[in-house]
């Protein structure tokens, strides 16, 4: 793996580029990847997230970095790591808010009535 900035030959793993500190992992976490844009052009413009609208990150529409991006062509994620289940799980929770909060007050109900 080369590292975009510098083109450094670098570990899979590196968190930051040591020749010129790019970072290259969200949060120091080595599993998750912080995808960054070539050029001018936003990640979102190319990002499966934005083209079926479930993403809702505050630097939507013009993120330059971001660790959720799937690219809208198939064969370009080929390349890319997917997402683990964790990653998932919490795209899929802050998307459906909502519903999660109307479980979670369903489930309490319940619990109260039981109780009760
Ligand atoms: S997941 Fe990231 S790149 Fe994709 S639309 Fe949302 S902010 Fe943009
Ligand atoms: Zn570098």
């Amino acid at each position: 793996m080369l590292c975009p900035r510098c083109q450094a030959t670098l570990e899979s793993t590196a968190i930051q580029c040591p020749r010129c500190q790019l970072i290259l992992k969200a949060h120091g976490h080595p599993g998750m990847p912080l995808y960054r844009t070539d050029g001018d052009e936003a990640l979102c413009a190319t990002c499966r997230y934005d083209a079926d609208d479930t993403c809702n990150f505050p630097q939507r529409p013009e993120a330059t970095t971001c660790t959720l991006y799937r690219s809208v062509k198939p064969a370009e994620d080929l390349a890319r790591p997917n997402h683990s289940l964790g990653e998932r799980l919490g795209f899929w929770l802050r998307n459906h808010r909502g519903l999660v909060g109307l479980m979670g007050l369903l489930l309490l109900s319940l619990v109260l009535v039981l109780v009760g």
